[in-house]
């Protein structure tokens, strides 16, 4: 996987500046670390998907998010997905946190570029096998994002068979563990949208229906 420089300064905060080079050095090293420790792992399933207004019915659950009913409008199916980089990311961090808090900064940075890159990949797979069935796919939507409560991160795990399938379990206050792990609900259309695979923050189509905001 390329993962992107510029998302890794971007989470840390650089916006256009570019980094000083023992940052840049830095970023590189936990990159090598990364590529020796993750054990990238994921698992999706594709349910119908029914509604009503922004009550929304799929894989034996009911959601209800205004922000995600119209991320979904014209959506037929959904696809519910998880990805982890598995735990000994999360020692890794934890390790370089004793060492140096900006050596663990630059690595949960460097952590979430990756796991981001990991899940791009898995739905450029997605993308291709739902364009086999003539539908297209929208951006990933997480729990958590708008009115899309994290309190859906059980359900969802739970209808994935997570802790079995890929050691992603949710705690009482709902994190995520491994730490650096996503779930994310991916609407399928018939229609075409283009959809940008940074999702709608990074689209240019402003005036998009369906654009999460
Ligand atoms: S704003 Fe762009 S990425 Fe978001 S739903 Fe619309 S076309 Fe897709």
């Amino acid at each position: 996987m390329e993962i992107n420089r510029r998302e890794i300064f971007r989470y840390l905060g650089y916006g256009a500046t570019p980094p000083d080079e023992a940052t840049a050095q830095l970023a590189e090293q936990c990159l090598r670390d990364l590529e020796q420790h993750a054990a990238c792992k994921s698992v999706h399933r594709i349910f119908p998907l029914t509604r009503e207004e922004d009550t929304l019915y799929f894989g034996g659950l009911t959601v209800t998010s205004r922000n995600l009913g119209k991320n979904l409008r014209g959506c037929s199916e959904i696809v519910l997905f998880a990805a982890t980089l598995g735990p000994a990311v999360d020692r890794l961090i934890a390790r370089y946190s004793h060492m140096q808090m900006s050596r663990a900064a630059v690595m949960q940075a460097a952590a979430a570029a990756y796991i981001e890159e990991y899940c791009d990949t898995c739905q450029l797979e997605i993308t291709a096998q739902a364009h086999a069935r003539g539908l297209f796919v929208r951006p990933r939507f997480s729990p958590g994002y708008g009115d899309f409560s994290i309190e859906y991160q059980p359900a969802l795990t739970r209808v994935l068979d997570t802790p079995r399938r890929i050691g992603l379990t949710v705690t009482e206050g709902m994190a995520l563990v491994p730490g650096k792990s996503v779930t994310a609900i991916m609407g399928l259309s018939p229609t075409d949208e283009k959809c940008h695979i940074a999702g709608c923050e990074a689209c240019a189509k402003l005036d998009c229906a369906f654009r999460r905001s």
